[in-house]
């Protein structure tokens, strides 16, 4: 979640901010109609805001004073104003403001809400800097550090692999041409053996006079390019336009891969993705963990509480798995209440405490919704070694998944080979 400090007195404003923002599940508004009403917003959430939408006329501060108010508060700011008067323009520009919008009609409540948005995303996306040049590199940083992304910098190609390796957030990579070691191409070349263009993004920045060197970018898989010297602006816009791209070639991805109701990994994805793993670890001879868990008398909850509970009861397994499991590990949903996890690098004692770790935690946890405290147990099966294949893998923990079913429930068991 993410929070939005909003201030407007005009209540049409107010209503169609408030409806755009019901498209933004991720956002969560706090309103103020005046100054007085926005100091007070602030003393009450001292752990701040990530960005505000401010407009610049209010009946107890009529010249933009509340963006001073934000600025001191190290909130960035989006401006709404009324008049598109250009000496009013050129006062706000001068003001320390990420962006403005002239508020005409709903089109632009919904462009102030996107740049907005925009912000708020930036603090989870990150982009790496590549360049020799320590003036072009830090213009860049700078202006990218503005609109809050996350930076991090490279001085040459090769330095820019090792980032690459320690730091698979980053979405986004902005290269130089000409650089010692390893240049903008051959890194550009590099990135795409590892890494598809909705993957990763490449944006090719060069001043050479070469004009092929943009058609050479392109080819070997550059996203953009950009001319350099280039001015904030468009650094900026070029960006947005990158990571919104990325963005949605993500959630198409999303919408293959992931399930709906859970935001897991599903059944396909399991295997696309477990496979590779397991060929490799056959190469190297070394032993996985298959986990199968399934909720206990399941039925039960839907059947006494309602399909909507049994619905919060499954995404819990999620949330339990996500607090439990490593980055590395593949956490799907099979089906209704059951889930499969494969994880590779553990031993067979670690697999166990794990599992038994996980257990426990669904034991002790209540769940609270629908004015309702519910609990539920879960059993696992887990198979640890290395079988014929990932199906037969699957298919050896479902049996140990029975066993523990027939045990009496909430309750592990291991089989190896
Ligand atoms: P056991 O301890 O043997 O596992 O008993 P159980 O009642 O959990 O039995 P089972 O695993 O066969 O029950 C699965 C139930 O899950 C049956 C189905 O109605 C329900 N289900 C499947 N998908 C969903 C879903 O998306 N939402 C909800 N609420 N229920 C689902
Ligand atoms: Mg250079
Ligand atoms: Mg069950
Ligand atoms: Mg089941």
């Amino acid at each position: 979640m993410k929070k939005l400090l909003i201030v407007e007195d005009n209540q049409i404003i107010l209503k169609t901010l408030n409806d755009e923002l019901k498209n933004y599940p991720n956002i969560e508004p706090l309103f103020a109609k005046s100054y007085k009403e926005t100091m007070r917003i602030l003393r009450e959430n001292r752990d701040g805001f990530h960005a505000a939408l401010l407009d610049l006329n209010l009946p107890d501060a009529p010249d933009g004073e509340v963006v001073l108010l934000a600025n001191s508060h190290h909130i960035p700011v989006v401006v709404l104003t009324a008049s598109s008067d250009s000496k009013i323009k050129e006062s706000i520009l001068k003001k320390d403001i990420i962006d403005y919008v002239v508020k005409s009609d709903k089109a632009s409540i919904k462009y102030a809400i996107n740049a907005v948005s925009r912000i708020l995303k930036n603090y989870d996306a990150t982009v790496l800097v590549v360049d020799d040049s320590i003036v072009y590199r830090k213009t860049i940083a700078d202006s990218l550090k503005k609109v809050h992304l996350n930076v991090l910098e490279a001085k040459d190609g090769q330095e820019a692999l090792e980032i690459l390796e320690a730091n698979k957030q980053i979405s986004l990579v902005i290269t130089d041409y000409e650089m010692p070691r390893l240049n903008g191409l051959e890194l550009t070349f590099k990135i795409r053996e590892e890494s598809k263009k909705d993957q990763l993004g490449i944006i090719a920045t060069s001043s050479a006079s070469e004009t092929d060197v943009i058609t050479k970018f392109l080819r070997l898989g550059a996203n953009d390019f950009i001319n350099k010297p280039f001015s904030h602006i468009e650094i900026i816009t070029r960006v947005n336009s990158n990571l919104e791209l990325l963005e949605l070639f993500s959630g198409i991805r999303d919408l293959a891969n992931k399930d709906f109701l859970t935001g897991a990994y599903n059944r396909r994805y399991f295997f696309d993705a477990g496979t590779a793993i397991y060929e490799k670890a056959k190469r190297k001879k070394e032993p996985l963990a298959v986990a199968m868990i399934d909720i206990d008398k399941f039925k039960n909850i839907n059947d006494t509480y309602g399909h909507d509970v049994g619905d919060v009861a499954i995404k819990e397994i999620k949330k339990i798995l996500d607090a439990n499991l490593r980055a590395s590990d593949l956490m799907a949903r099979f089906g209704g209440e059951e889930f499969c996890i494969l994880l590779e690098n553990i031993t067979i004692e670690d697999t166990q405490l794990l599992f038994e770790k996980i257990r426990n935690s669904f034991e002790k946890n209540i769940i609270n919704t629908h004015d309702l405290s519910i609990s539920y147990t879960i059993s696992a099966g887990i198979y640890y070694g290395l079988a014929t294949s990932l199906q037969e893998m699957i298919r050896l923990s479902d049996e140990a998944l029975y066993d523990s079913k027939e045990n009496g429930r909430n309750r592990i068991t291991i089989k190896s080979s």
